[in-house]
């Protein structure tokens, strides 16, 4: 994911006071994702909203998000949907409005802020 987009992640979980909730190194992300296997609420949503974000990016752009027979230098799923119409600012909202539900459902945020 290019700087860009991968900041404007990060802000929009300090917008929605989660930041706290996100793992302090990458090291930390790793212990956090393996962890949460056994406990739920090991939940990163740094690391959830990028892999769902991966996820429906492979969806929309099929193998040409990895380059597929048309080889770039870019590396952004985000950047790659936009060449495909989609709005990349909307996905990312939608997509942390999500991990604030989830984080909610674990009661790890308030139910109202
Ligand atoms: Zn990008």
């Amino acid at each position: 994911m290019c700087a860009l987009h991968w900041d404007d992640l990060k802000q929009g979980l300090m917008d929605r006071d989660m930041w706290s909730l996100v793992a302090s190194s990458d090291r930390a992300a790793v212990d956090r994702y393996f962890a949460e296997a056994d406990d739920p609420r090991m939940f990163d949503p740094l690391m959830a909203a990028y892999w769902q974000i991966q996820s429906a990016a492979l969806e929309v752009c099929g193998m040409e998000l990895r380059g597929g027979s048309n080889v770039r230098e870019r590396d952004c799923s985000l950047c790659e949907v936009i060449e495909h119409g989609e709005d990349a600012d909307e996905w990312i909202r939608g997509c942390l409005d999500v991990q604030l539900a989830q984080a909610r459902k674990l009661g790890l945020m308030p139910r109202v802020q």
